[in-house]
């Protein structure tokens, strides 16, 4: 059942609030994720950076726009989006976190997927990639690829920090994002025939046929 608005303002709440580890210490304020319960996407990051640190919103500064112009290019609104972060307090100097600060952290993230249920989960950065799924290999292989772990499908992409500093990975991105928008067309269909009842031997085939070569990662 997905969650209520409700049930999810009330864990931005508890990230708000918490003390768990030092960056509590440095931050002005916890981010704790921004976005519709009702989001089929969910975009996972690292931290928050300075300007996340002072609005209170997850990617708002370069590589937010980047991150929405790409959801943009394949028709995706960011409003739709639920967007969040493996650590919810910047790192100062954004440093990369400590693994002390994302295992004080982790359980926020475990009950935003679970209370959302997302079709997609957006790995954003070998972070998010390392938390989420650490034996599924480095981004640089599995970038673009669907992975369906504990019941969820999750897509590693290259951080858009990362492709702000190198105009190769833009194109990476844009044709990764581009797979994404199949898989969510998949998804959609799955839920669709899911909802008029349909067999799982007939879902597969709607998936098989909308997805071609990438079903082989299911
Ligand atoms: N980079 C991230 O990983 N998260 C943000 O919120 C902003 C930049």
């Amino acid at each position: 059942m997905v969650a209520t608005t409700e049930e999810v303002l009330e864990l931005h709440a508890r990230v708000r609030e918490c003390t768990a580890c030092p960056l509590h210490l440095t931050r002005i304020q916890a981010v704790p994720g921004y976005g519709p319960v009702t989001a089929r996407v969910m975009a996972v990051g690292e931290a928050p950076g300075e300007n996340e640190d002072r609005e209170g919103k997850p990617f708002v500064g370069a590589a937010g726009r980047l991150l929405t112009s790409l959801l943009e290019s394949v028709g995706l609104d960011r409003r739709d989006i639920y967007i969040t972060n493996i650590v919810k307090c910047r790192p100062p100097r954004n440093r990369d976190p400590e693994p002390v600060e994302v295992a004080a952290c982790s359980h926020f993230l475990d009950e935003q997927i679970e209370l959302l249920q997302p079709d997609v989960i957006l790995l954003l950065g070998r972070h998010a990639l390392t938390r989420l799924l650490p034996d599924a290999g480095g981004i640089s292989r599995m970038h673009g690829e669907r992975i369906r772990h504990s019941d969820r499908v999750f897509v590693p992409l290259y951080h858009p920090a990362a492709a702000l500093y190198n105009g190769g990975l833009k194109e990476t991105l844009e044709a990764d994002m581009r797979r994404v928008r199949g898989y969510l067309n998949d998804a959609e269909a799955a839920r669709a025939r899911r909802a008029s009842g349909a067999t799982a031997s007939e879902l597969r085939a709607v998936a098989a046929a909308a997805g071609g070569a990438q079903m082989d990662l299911f």
